[in-house]
């Protein structure tokens, strides 16, 4: 009929329009120019997919003659003012750390109207593809990956910078199965202040799951970095049940049961230690209550079992297709 036409024409031009922000898929080799350490530039092949953004779009991408593939992270180069200034944040920012636990930022140029960011590649998707896959990791699991994300807490607390975006959708497997954080985009300085106004705005385009509660009040003033330490404690509790403590249909009851810390632990056969309640329930408090990241990884929840070792955690994709 003409109404379902006129429903899928409009739907259409909603795609359309998103994809305009995106860049067109690469071409099958992308030219670095030459720079002050690679005086001859370089060729990069491009080779599969590995995801869409907000903004960007992600391919592997390969030097030839190297066996190392990288992630090559592709944006136009003009963009809206306001995502253009996300993008120079988060170049800025990633391009300063170096720690293990975090996606190595290579180098930047640009090519064909778009920037190219070459990153280290994270082959085995989200930690979100993989807790969604398994339906929530096992007790061991979630110290291996609760230590990781700490310690890169405390790395970037260390320089300053506040992420403010943790999510299991933004922290990347490696090919050993490691924890990498990515996506620096809503990240800030310390010292810069507090523009809570940008990250409630950009927020609210986002899942509110993560977002800590004093995020969205004014006037609280000096534990701005603690919010990551919020994130990390719903990250916790999504990893050892597959969801989010505060899930709710309306964003507004997501924040409304943050602030009255309204959650509960599933009652289902999965058994959860009393250790992984406590130190989850250790983070989900005010700010200035929440403990640091050296605190964090003292907890008995480390003691009272067996923690994995780098390389003990192996892709399982393919024996777990999604439902
Ligand atoms: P945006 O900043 O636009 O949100 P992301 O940084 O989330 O973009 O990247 C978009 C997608 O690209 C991710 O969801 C992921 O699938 C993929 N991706 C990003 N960085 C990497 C990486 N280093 N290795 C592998 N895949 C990546």
């Amino acid at each position: 009929t003409l109404e379902t036409a006129k429903v899928k024409a409009a739907l259409a031009s909603k795609v359309a329009q998103k994809d305009k922000e995106h860049p067109p898929p690469p071409p099958s080799q992308v030219y670095e120019p030459p720079s002050s350490d690679r005086k001859d530039g370089a060729v990069y092949q491009v080779g599969m997919m590995l995801g869409k953004g907000g903004f960007a779009v992600c391919y592997e991408g390969q030097l030839p003659g190297s066996k190392k593939k990288h992630a090559l992270k592709i944006v136009k180069s003009k963009m809206p003012s306001k995502m253009e200034q996300k993008f120079q944040t988060e170049l800025q920012i990633h391009s300063k750390m170096r720690q293990q636990n975090i996606v190595q930022f290579l180098r930047a140029f640009s090519y064909d109207r778009c920037t190219y960011l070459v990153l280290e590649l994270c082959p085995n998707g989200s930690l979100m593809d993989m807790v969604k896959r398994r339906k929530g990791l096992t007790e061991p699991e979630v110290r291996f990956y609760s230590v990781q994300i700490a310690g890169a807490i405390k790395y970037m607390h260390a320089k300053g910078i506040i992420h403010r975006d943790l999510k299991m959708g933004n922290i990347f497997l490696d090919k050993n199965m490691n924890a990498k954080i990515g996506d620096f985009g809503l990240a800030a300085l310390l010292v810069t202040g507090r523009d809570m106004q940008t990250i409630r705005r950009t927020t609210l385009c986002g899942t509110p799951n993560y977002i800590a509660p004093e995020i969205l009040e004014k006037g609280k003033k000096g534990h701005d970095h603690m919010v990551d330490i919020w994130s990390l404690g719903i990250i916790m509790f999504a990893m050892l049940t597959s969801k989010p403590p505060f899930q709710s249909s309306t964003t507004d009851e997501i924040y409304r049961r943050a602030r009255n810390r309204d959650y509960e632990w599933p009652k289902t056969d999965k058994y959860i230690s009393l250790e992984a309640k406590d130190i989850v329930a250790t983070m989900l408090v005010e700010a200035d209550q929440r403990p640091d990241p050296d605190v964090i990884v003292q907890h008995d929840f480390f003691l009272s079992g067996y923690v994995p070792l780098p390389g003990d955690i192996t892709p399982q994709f393919r024996d777990c297709p999604p439902d």
